[in-house]
């Protein structure tokens, strides 16, 4: 990936993110051409991923849709180029101006989290004049092979209305004038790479959907939220998610009714990938019982290791790194003033020196959106490869 690039990631200042946008484009095309077959299918990048500019626009230009978690997003969305009514709009605390806002663009629709939200959904379009298009999202109690800060379909979890209420919810919103009920949504969690988890949230849509039939209510729109992971261990092997696996689980698992519409909102296995941080190595430092590279990005930069104990492999991509025969055991940090600003421990990589160049990869996705000021550093700037 970085090979041809070793001058110029040399020159550039550090910290800062590098995007491979051709490595997005195949992404892309890969997820087109899992889904040519299924007119019915709709996906939306979760915009709260990365909303480089340069990315956004990619993306917008591609035909995707736009999953967003809040007013901001949603101007982002719209500058870079994505339709309104390519725009889904989730989060349990929308703010009266964020759905304002929502109602006067005139996005696709709504995906509700409480009944208390569907109330001043419904106030606010009357005083419009108009009629919101509403899902509500439903928290199906599935328990998804993650991080327990990234599972969100858990009974205890704050996201969506109890399955229970779903049809009680769905009434309420019917006997509304101005609310149109549009749709079910879930989403149960992050970096999920278990297709069993998909399967089951499938199984518990279709137990929902079959409570509907009863029920006499249809669905028009069914969303499957996002989720599907990446391979944080071998970037280099595994650049693209498997796509295949992912929209086939839902092609089989998924009881649909006559006409009914099924919308995605995949961020990480878009982005993930074609992001690196690049950091400078400032001092390898010999502790009595450990060797640290300490590098000039910290956790301001790529905070998930320091949140979630995530790992991100890590490339020496200096030139003169390649000549040496030796490797070693490192402790890569930062330089924040918190011990949990360590990018990995006890990690092997070839001799390291002051000066040289790491590339800590599959860093796409929740990297630099996430980066903060704290220490008064500055945020890190991104640069796309191709242009170096
Ligand atoms: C964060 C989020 C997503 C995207 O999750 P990924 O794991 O990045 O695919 C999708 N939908 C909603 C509602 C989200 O909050």
């Amino acid at each position: 990936m970085f090979a041809d690039k070793v001058k110029q990631l040399a020159a550039l200042p550090t910290p800062c993110y590098v995007y491979d946008t051709a490595l997005l484009a195949q992404t892309l095309e890969a997820i087109q051409a899992e889904t040519a077959g299924h007119p019915n299918y709709h996906v939306h990048y979760a915009v709260k991923a990365n909303v480089n500019p340069i990315v956004l626009k990619q993306i917008a230009a591609a035909g995707f849709g736009a999953d967003c978690v809040s007013g901001g997003e949603i101007r982002e969305c719209l500058e870079a180029g994505f339709t309104p009514e390519s725009i889904v709009f989730a989060g349990v605390g929308k703010a009266d101006w964020e759905i304002k806002l929502a109602l006067e663009t005139g996005i696709a629709m709504f995906n509700v989290e409480s009944v208390e939200e569907l109330e001043v959904i419904n106030e606010m379009a009357t005083a419009l004049n108009i009629r919101a298009r509403v899902s509500f999202r439903i928290n199906p109690n599935v328990n998804a092979h993650t991080h327990a800060h990234i599972t969100t379909g858990k009974a205890e979890n704050k996201f969506g209305i109890d399955k229970e209420d779903t049809i009680h919810v769905i009434r309420l919103a019917q006997s509304m004038p101005n609310i149109e009920f549009t749709g079910l949504h879930f989403h149960i969690g992050s970096q999920l790479l278990v297709m069993d988890d998909f399967v089951a949230l499938c199984q518990n849509i279709n137990a929902i959907q079959r409570e509907l039939d009863e029920a006499g209510i249809y669905a028009p729109n069914i969303n499957v939220g996002g989720g599907l992971g990446i391979d944080y261990q071998y970037p280099e092997a595994h650049p693209i998610p498997d796509f295949h696996a992912y929209f086939t689980t839902f092609a089989e698992g998924l009881k649909l009714r006559e006409g009914q519409q099924v919308h995605f909102e995949l961020g990480r296995a878009v982005v993930g990938q074609m992001g690196s941080l690049i950091t400078k190595v400032l001092y390898v430092k010999h502790g009595h019982v450990k060797q640290f590279a300490i590098v000039d990005a910290g956790f301001t930069d790529l905070i998930r290791p320091a949140l979630y104990g995530a790992f991100h492999s890590i490339d020496n991509v200096s030139a003169e790194a390649e000549a040496r025969a030796t490797s070693a055991t490192y402790d890569v940090v930062g330089p924040i003033c918190e011990s949990s600003d360590v990018f990995v421990k006890d990690y092997e990589m070839p001799e390291t020196r002051r000066g040289d160049i790491l590339a800590i990869r599959s860093a796409g996705a929740y990297g630099e959106i996430m980066a903060s000021g704290y220490n008064c550093r500055r945020l890190p700037k991104a640069y796309i490869l191709s242009e170096l």
